[in-house]
């Protein structure tokens, strides 16, 4: 390994021993990146870019208190990490889970540089959120939560400064509650603060759908650079909010067959296509769990979740999409996946496969869709909505959808171009980080010693 790669990683180590998810994403970017450094044309030791890039420019760390509907005083704790301001204010999403902690946070805003380097659009990386669980809360409990959760927020963010938005148990409830006391507190409207809002409001059209599209667009390309046509191919897909319902709705109309979905306790298998109305109704009316599926599908099957294995990947596919969470599809259902004659992994989530599981794909001729690239969707169409809320002035869903698609595929043939120009042909995990790299790192190197 180059020596100024080998001596990061190891201080890096070192500084983050307690912090695995963020090593992880730290190791996967900086090993595949090795050609560029190699290649030398800026001096990037000299120049601390590595070091500099992989320390956030900002950490905050905040008490939640907050008063359950028994009367009862709960802590939570919250996080914003404004990682790298280099290319635009800081923007990523904020996640409410009780697996949240500052390495999950530090790995997700570290990966939001390099996707939001890849849209082609200003905006620079962060994350946020909080171990608060959302679920079995009532509105009431969300509501007094996020305010309390705004309460420190506000004067970290701004739409010039940083701009959070939905992720993991955040979605247009929460944003709502986030945004009415952020201008309760600032005394103005300040659109682009928050990106994912409701229409009514200020929100974007087609936000909703953007990251799940999105995805479908890249695989699209993708599949399309390997004369493969995405009609009538099976997919598999884990997770079943935001970008899993949006991804399958997509993969439908471009005349995928659907035919597994899950949640955190186990997935659906109907081999007759998924009904998606069904999902819909189930996940964002009634926010209810997966197996109630079989309630208006008797014939489809519900698998529970028990050991490591996903049981969403032992299910017979042309294309796994992974939209859940962090390391969802590991070796052992890579395995599976290839035995079965998998063709395209396409991450929805992010860094949904593990290091290992994304190598024996790719060493067993399958194609991967890295989540930095093919989950962009999400932010460039959030980036779209603050150009909407400074020009006070919408598009139409079908505008917004036509951004959406350029972007995308611009963002596939930047993977696709980047990998070929380092001899690394088909890795598109490679093209997705250097493509990423080369543009912070001139930015970097232009804006002297920051
Ligand atoms: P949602 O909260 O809408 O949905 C998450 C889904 O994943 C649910 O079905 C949830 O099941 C499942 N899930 C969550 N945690 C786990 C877990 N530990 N094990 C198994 N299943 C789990 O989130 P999103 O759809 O917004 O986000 C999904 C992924 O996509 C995340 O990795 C996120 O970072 C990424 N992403 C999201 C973007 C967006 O625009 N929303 C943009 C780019 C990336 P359950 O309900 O049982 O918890």
């Amino acid at each position: 390994m180059n020596n100024y790669l080998k001596k990061v990683l190891e201080q890096i180590g070192q500084r983050n021993s307690t912090e695995p998810e963020y090593l992880q994403a730290i190791h996967e970017v900086l090993t595949t990146i090795e050609p560029v450094i190699e290649a030398n044309e800026i001096d990037y030791e000299k120049l601390a870019i590595l070091e500099r890039m992989t320390e956030p420019e900002r950490v905050i760390m905040f008490r939640v208190p907050w008063v359950n509907d028994k009367g009862e005083v709960i802590v939570n704790r919250g996080y914003r990490i404004q990682f790298s301001s280099l290319i635009g204010p800081y923007k990523g999403g904020l996640r409410f889970h009780p697996s949240v902690n500052l390495s999950i946070m530090k790995f997700l805003g570290f990966e939001q540089i390099f996707k939001n380097a890849l849209t082609g659009l200003p905006i620079g990386g962060g994350k946020g959120g909080s171990d608060f669980d959302p679920k079995g809360k009532s509105d009431n409990e969300i509501m007094r939560f996020c305010q309390s959760f705004m309460t420190e927020l506000y004067r970290h963010i701004g739409h010039d400064v940083d701009v959070p938005a939905g992720d993991i148990g955040v979605g247009g409830r929460e944003i709502g509650y986030l945004f009415g006391q952020y201008k309760r507190i600032r005394n103005a409207y300040e659109g682009g603060v928050l990106t994912g809002k409701d229409i009514v409001y200020g929100g974007s059209l087609a936000r909703k759908e953007a990251t799940g599209y999105g995805l479908m667009f890249f695989m699209r390309e993708m599949l399309h650079a390997h004369n493969i046509d995405i009609k009538g191919k099976t997919v598999t897909i884990s997770g079943s909010g935001n970008v899993a319902i949006y991804a399958c709705e997509k993969a439908q109309a471009m005349g995928a067959k659907v035919v597994a979905m899950s949640d955190s306790n186990g997935c659906i298998y109907d081999p007759d296509g998924i009904d998606l109305d069904c999902v819909k109704e189930i996940k964002e009316v009634e926010r209810g769990r997966i197996k109630e599926y079989r309630e208006c599908h008797p014939n489809a099957t519900y698998i529970e979740k028990s050991g490591t294995a996903n049981p969403v990947w032992t299910i017979k596919t042309d294309i796994a999409l992974p939209c859940a969470t962090q390391n969802e599809l590991i070796l052992e259902d890579a395995k599976t996946l290839v035995k079965n004659g998998v063709i395209a992994v396409g991450e929805g989530a992010n860094m949904p496969c593990s290091e290992d599981a994304t190598k024996y794909l790719q060493e067993n001729g399958v194609l991967v869709a890295p989540a930095k690239a093919s989950n962009a969707g999400g932010v460039a169409t959030s980036a779209i909505e603050m150009t909407q809320n400074s020009m006070r002035y919408y598009y139409t869903f079908e505008e917004v959808e036509e951004k959406l698609d350029r972007i995308m595929t611009n963002i596939f043939k930047a993977c696709k171009e980047a990998s070929e120009k380092y001899g690394l042909k088909n890795d598109y995990v490679a093209g997705a980080n250097i493509a990423a790299f080369t543009k912070l790192a001139k930015a970097m190197k232009a804006q002297g010693l920051v």
